[in-house]
């Protein structure tokens, strides 16, 4: 989750600040782009978008780009030579997870270095669609989220249908409009360092990189509910309701040639905390990602759910439950049946777990997640 949260891009700050910064950039958002981009035309600038060689059994199923022209991950180089820090100078701070403010804060995705920049120092470099799919949301007023201009594509031809989200963009391709199909390396406009509610400086420009999933096509309605005020100006492609995986375990996990499909790397997360629920409803997060099912919905009524939860809140693993194993559950209450303790106390910029009088219950991070998966107030 991202975006709207401004500068920290850190969901764990919880969605009321999100929106006072979002309220702020409501005004901002006249400054946005105000006609047609032209698309970039320069000679020689760095951007081909080298498709890296797959190995042949993930390149029949998966075709990925890396999604900027810094060739660091291709070579190998170490992250510290193409990951843009946040200002701290620890090159730490451009990956993803808990690294930002000595590991109190969230980074959602992770910061690409430009390869190319022009005299006044901006950047030149193209961005590029990691995947096939199609656009889902183009953002081109810088003022109106964290994430500056922006673009998501859904990736729906795959299993789950990940979203890839690439923020902070100088232009967008006027091609690229919501409902457009891409092809996988298709330049989807130009690295910048736009921003809403918070400055990027011209140095620090980077291409912010998701990959990850949507928790709910009702965000909307959650959205509503919280009363967070400020209009959310990005349907459910909002930051708030969006979940990452690091970008590059998943590039690596490809690279080794152990991902023909997103699946199987979800599969391979580790869970930090396994949630039951007694529920008679069927988010629409695992009917829309049914590759995360890890055994076919039973005929006739599912009487809840056992989902696994990553230590930054993604729902990865979903298990239905037939009424019989739900009959012992506290009715739509979710009860916390397993939790990584050592996970929880580690990783500062999440808390999915509390322990209170010797028992584990939700935390604020999982309580806003379940919150959006499964309705309530
Ligand atoms: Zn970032």
């Amino acid at each position: 989750m991202n975006g709207t949260a401004g500068r920290g891009q850190s969901r764990a700050r919880g969605a009321r600040r999100a929106l006072a910064v979002g309220l702020a950039t409501v005004a901002a958002a006249v400054h946005g782009q105000t006609g047609p981009l032209s698309a970039p035309q320069r000679p020689g600038a760095a951007s081909s978008p080298a498709v890296v060689a797959a190995p042949a059994a993930a390149a029949a199923r998966l075709q990925l780009v890396w999604p900027a022209p810094h060739p660091g991950w291709k070579e190998n180089q170490p992250p510290a030579q193409w990951l843009q820090h946040a200002g701290s100078g620890d090159p730490a701070t451009g990956g993803f997870g808990g690294v930002r403010s000595g590991g109190a804060k969230f980074h959602e995705g992770i910061d690409i270095k430009p390869l190319a920049r022009d005299r006044r120092g901006e950047p030149l470099d193209d961005v590029f669609a990691a995947m096939a799919g199609t656009v889902r949301h183009v953002s081109r007023a810088a003022g109106n989220s964290g994430y500056g201009r922006y673009v998501v594509v859904e990736h729906t031809g795959l299993a789950p249908a990940v979203y890839t989200l690439y923020a902070h963009l100088a232009k967008i391709a006027p091609e690229v409009r919501p409902g457009a199909t891409v092809a996988a390396g298709q330049t989807l406009g130009t690295m910048g360092h736009s921003s809403g509610g918070y400055m990027i400086p011209t140095e620090r420009s980077h291409l912010h990189f998701e990959i990850g999933l949507a928790l709910t096509s009702n965000f909307e309605a959650w959205y509503a509910r919280r009363r967070l005020g400020g209009r959310n100006e990005h349907g459910m492609w909002n930051g708030l309701n969006l979940l990452g995986v690091d970008p590059i375990a998943f590039f690596n996990a490809w690279r080794a040639g152990t991902v023909a499909e997103p699946v199987d790397f979800f599969r391979r997360l580790p869970a930090a905390v396994r949630v039951r629920v007694a529920t008679l409803r069927t988010p629409d997060f695992v009917t829309r990602y049914p590759a995360l099912l890890t055994k076919p919905k039973p005929f006739g009524v599912t009487g809840g759910w056992e989902v696994s939860f990553t230590w930054t809140g993604l729902p990865f693993a979903w298990t239905p439950l037939t009424p019989a194993e739900a009959a012992g559950l506290p009715p739509e209450k979710p009860v916390l049946v397993e939790v990584d303790a050592a996970v929880e106390k580690r990783e500062r910029s999440k808390t999915l777990a509390v322990q209170r009088g010797g028992k584990w219950t939700a935390g604020k991070d999982l309580e806003l997640v379940l919150q959006q998966l499964f309705g309530g107030p």
